[in-house]
């Protein structure tokens, strides 16, 4: 007897059911792909039981055509596309068709739903894969779907369930993904009966990454516009006071649909340079939009990841507008009075300990907690927390023009202290000025003005240094010989894989040149994105860091004074390379506050 089986038809369905939906997430991301794909403003979503129990997913779009309500439930069944051209140009969420059936496949669904055009709804049940019941209902316009005893008869599959609390939470994030990406719509979402999102549609992002993150996030937010040939980016981010250790929150939606990009999230993170430290992550909510045959979302059966045509456009126009965007806005750092709690005399028992002064910037990873709000607490906190930067926080300083020839003239210098900080008086505030990140920033500006320039003194090695290269960094090498040379190095081949270096650029001379090299040469023959000096940044960002002076080395008052109007001439002189600040400021009436002169 042969072997071979031929799989019968609800086999093959559960196969390919598994391939849509491996968890509740996918049920989720389906079902609310589908509700907004029928111009729902209003989607609900509750689980039970990590959704293993029950999956609810309620909209008020347009609902399924009573002779319709079958074929939604068949393979490959779809209002969305009818020809193969269309996959071109599509831009609704869905069009495979194949979630309804997979769904229903490996569950009991139930499925009520009426279009505005009929009188009546209509509730329809199918408990894997075969109908059970198709009755007219009165029912609100909209469609609600209810997914039960999911995975109840691929037990292979519901053992690689994680916890209820863990698969609660995927779908969590899930719905936070969609909150930020539709602010036009309202979501809530219940999850084992706790309420754990509301948004309220209202089409203000910033609400929403109100909602989902809490307010220490809102308040340092940034908004971006940007367009260029077809391509428009908007959202926000944060400033780079806002760290995470991770992408988790880099998001991003390509015409409206969350992907995971790795050429966004670089582009995005090249954006920070100069203003975040080494691996270290930042915020940001970003929406892509760009023609639909500019891109390429079918690369990924969960569509999660798209594929663009001109790859190198869309990084080098995210990449400016982020680091735009961050240089419009005035990064110096005021410090807050309530950051500072005055050393007082203890008179009394009840008098409260005091609080240690807190010296913000001393670590740049301000932890954020999600934070959850009542309705009331936050339509409170809204005025505050969303207008940023408050006249009080930011005032017109700048228009002053600090960072001008003439104000650098019109500064007082008032002397060193702890060896290390510098404080100088301008028009009624202190700034006290790290000097170690002071002269990073200047060493770091000094070179990305000298390779713009293509003007980078080379210091020469003498004896040349000798490196043994592997292939790809030989490759990498001949592909970007003349990067090298515009940033100062002189190369020249030395026998088989062995390089000769024969002068580095001279703000990076006395580091291990051969390190230095070697890994600016990995750093490029990794990444397909150096299409100009941008993939540099990090680089230059930690050799100018190594080579820059320590804190604790005395500068004379000249010298001082030399650094100081360097970065005070600087475009962008509040933060060194790594994103650590360089300044913070008092105003004279703080310390007047301080010192209970005036309350
Ligand atoms: P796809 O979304 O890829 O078209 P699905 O299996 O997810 O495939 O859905 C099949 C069809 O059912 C959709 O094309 C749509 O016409 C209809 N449908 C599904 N969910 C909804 C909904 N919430 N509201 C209106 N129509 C829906
Ligand atoms: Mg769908």
């Amino acid at each position: 007897m042969g072997l071979i089986n031929i799989l019968d038809k609800a086999t093959i369905d559960k196969i390919a059911a598994g391939e849509v939906v491996e968890k509740p997430e996918s049920v989720v991301k389906e079902l609310v792909e589908n509700a907004i794909d029928a111009g729902a403003g209003h989607i609900s979503v509750e689980l039970r039981s990590g959704g293993t129990e029950l999956i609810r997913v309620t909209d008020d779009g347009r609902g399924i055509a009573p002779e319709d309500v079958r074929n939604a439930f068949m393979p490959h069944a779809t209002s969305k596309l009818s020809a193969i051209e269309d996959l071109l140009t599509i831009n609704s969420l869905g069009f495979r068709g194949e979630a309804l059936s997979s769904i229903s496949a490996v569950s009991m669904t139930e499925l009520i739903t009426k279009c505005p055009s009929e009188v009546t709804g209509v509730r329809f049940c199918i408990e894997g894969g075969v109908e059970t019941c198709y009755e007219e209902v009165g029912a609100p316009e909209g469609t609600t779907i209810l997914v039960r005893s999911l995975f109840y008869n691929t037990p292979a599959r519901k053992k690689f369930l994680k916890s209820a609390a863990a698969e609660g939470s995927a779908v969590s994030s899930l719905m936070e993904q969609f909150a930020l990406s539709y602010p036009d719509i309202s979501f809530q979402v219940k999850i084992g009966g706790k309420d754990i999102l509301s948004t309220t549609g209202n089409g203000d992002l910033r609400e929403v990454i109100y909602r989902v993150y809490g307010r220490e996030i809102s308040k340092e937010l940034m908004p971006l516009e940007a367009s260029r040939d077809g391509m428009r980016l908007s959202g926000y981010i944060a400033g780079p006071v806002i760290v995470r250790k991770n992408r988790s929150m880099e998001i991003f939606f390509v015409n409206g649909r969350p992907v995971h990009d790795r050429v966004l999230c670089r582009a995005s993170e090249d954006g920070y340079a100069g203003f975040l430290m080494q691996h270290s992550f930042p915020f940001v909510v970003l929406s892509l939009t760009l023609p639909g045959d500019e891109v390429d979302v079918n690369v990924h059966p969960r569509k999660s990841e798209v594929r663009f045509m001109e790859e190198n456009a869309v990084f080098s126009f995210v990449r400016s507008a982020v680091s735009d965007t961050l240089s419009g806005a005035q990064l110096i750092r005021r410090v807050r009075l309530e950051e500072f709690t005055p050393f007082m005399e203890k008179t009394g028992e009840d008098e409260p300990e005091p609080e240690p002064v807190k010296i913000p910037y001393v670590s740049p990873a301000l932890p954020f907690e999600k934070k959850r709000i009542s309705e009331e607490a936050f339509r409170e906190e809204l005025p505050e927390s969303v207008s940023f930067p408050t006249e009080e926080e930011q005032p017109d300083f700048f228009s002053e023009g600090l960072l001008t020839r003439k104000a650098v003239d019109e500064y007082r210098f008032v002397g060193q202290v702890f060896k290390t900080f510098w404080v100088i008086e301008y028009h009624g505030e202190m700034l006290i000025i790290d000097q170690h990140a002071a002269h990073e920033k200047v060493k770091y500006e000094r070179l990305m003005k000298g390779l713009k320039e293509r003007k980078i003194p080379s210091q020469l090695c003498a004896p040349p240094v000798i490196v043994t290269l592997n292939s790809a960094q030989s490759h990498a090498l001949k592909e970007y010989l003349k990067a090298f040379t515009d940033l100062g190095f002189e190369i020249e081949p030395f026998g088989e894989n062995d390089y000769a270096i024969r002068a580095v650029p001279s703000d990076l001379y006395g580091l291990e040149e051969e390190e230095l090299f070697i890994s600016l040469l990995d750093e490029m023959s990794d990444t397909r994105l150096y299409s100009d000096i941008s993939v540099l940044h990090d680089r230059l960002a930690t050799m100018a860091c190594k080579a820059a002076v320590k804190g604790n080395t005395v500068l004379s008052e000249a010298e001082a004074r030399a650094l100081i109007e360097e970065l005070l001439s600087l475009e962008q002189p509040y933060n060194c390379p790594h994103g650590r600040p360089t300044m913070i400021r008092f105003s004279e009436r703080e310390l007047e506050k301080l010192f209970k002169r005036i309350v």
